[in-house]
């Protein structure tokens, strides 16, 4: 294969994209033509139900800067992230949504950032965002959450799909689960810690609706715990076994905690005490906290088993254009 060096890689995962697909590849184009930049747009199609793959097919024909991959079925957005990162070619990799809330436009900046001002990573900031309270609300919690755990406290938007990175960057991560929300986190573990930030335009999804429901919030913070607690993201269920293990011990602590207020307030009181080993109350108090930290070391373990897990990345690739 020779080895042609190219600029830019933009990889945009999708679902059901149908309608936007031929807007955003030409927009794409007209800016890298402007620009003169060598590039190819990697489209992953993350099982679409809807007709985008006959879409990227077609537009495939005229167009030699697209390639594409198609999962077997739905396998989430970091999924498809992931196998957009291990193609990509460019320098620079752009991350960017399908559906047409992020601007092409900002690309010729992202890529300056990296190549010329020293960034690993540049995240889109959705400063005037379109999207309604009930999304905008909880991301304003879920951002400050984030930037308190992972100390990246430049950052006010982690879950922008925009995004660029220098290429080191994109081969020596790996997402998976919900872990799309965490990238900038994930790249100052694996030591890139130049992460900036650039004001993006965001505009209403034009077509079709969002493809995360409610319980996205749960599930990305439940991943997010589970990377600070061991270090990288595990199987999900395992976590269950840690938690209630943290239930138990954590119950444990404030019975044993209230029976010693008790003792010293009876001791300052002067009126007479029971010896607190006599109660009933404190060997539930000990039972408890035993009981949790052995469940908490049994979660940790299975983290500990399941972060080499196979499960991690089975999704199936059903073809490649
Ligand atoms: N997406 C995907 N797989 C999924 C869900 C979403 O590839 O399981 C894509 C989607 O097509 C879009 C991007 O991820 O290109 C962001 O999704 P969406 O616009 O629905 O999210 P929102 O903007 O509402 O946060
Ligand atoms: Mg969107």
């Amino acid at each position: 294969m020779i080895n042609v060096h190219m600029d830019i890689s933009v990889v945009v995962p999708l679902f059901n994209e149908e309608e936007s697909l031929p807007e955003l590849t030409s927009w794409i184009d007209r800016v890298m033509a402007k620009h003169q930049f060598s590039y190819e747009i990697i489209l992953i199609d993350d099982g679409s139900k809807d007709k985008s793959w006959a879409v990227i097919e077609d537009l495939k024909k005229d167009n030699n800067n697209i390639s594409a991959i198609k999962f077997r079925r739905n396998y989430g957005k970091s999924a498809a992230l992931n196998v957009g990162f291990a193609a990509a070619q460019g320098d620079v990799v752009i991350t960017m949504d399908a559906d047409l809330q992020d601007s092409p436009d900002e690309i010729p900046e992202l890529y300056d950032r990296i190549m010329n001002k020293g960034a690993d990573l540049v995240s889109g900031w959705k400063q005037k965002r379109y999207d309604p309270l009930t999304k905008t609300l909880p991301t304003k919690l879920f951002n400050a959450v984030t930037r308190g755990m992972s100390g990246i406290d430049n950052l006010h938007d982690f879950n922008c799909g925009l995004k660029a990175y220098r290429k080191d960057v994109v081969k020596n991560i790996e997402v998976y689960g919900e872990m799309h929300r965490y990238i900038p986190v994930i790249a100052k573990w694996a030591g890139f810690t130049n992460i900036q930030e650039q004001v993006v335009q965001h505009y209403p999804r034009k077509y079709g609706t969002t493809k995360f429901g409610a319980g996205r919030f749960v599930k990305g913070f439940l991943d997010l715990l589970s990377i600070f607690f061991v270090g990288k993201f595990a199987k999900r269920p395992m976590h269950f076994f840690g938690v209630m293990g943290v239930v138990s011990f954590l119950l444990g602590l404030v019975i044993t905690l209230y029976l010693i207020c008790h003792k010293l307030m009876s001791i300052a009181s002067g009126t007479p005490f029971r010896d607190i080993t006599d109660q009933p109350l404190f060997f539930l108090s000990l039972t408890a906290i035993i009981i949790g930290t052995q469940l908490f070391l049994t979660g940790f373990l299975a983290e500990l088993v399941s972060r080499n897990s196979t499960d991690r990345n089975n999704y199936q690739i059903e073809k490649v254009i």
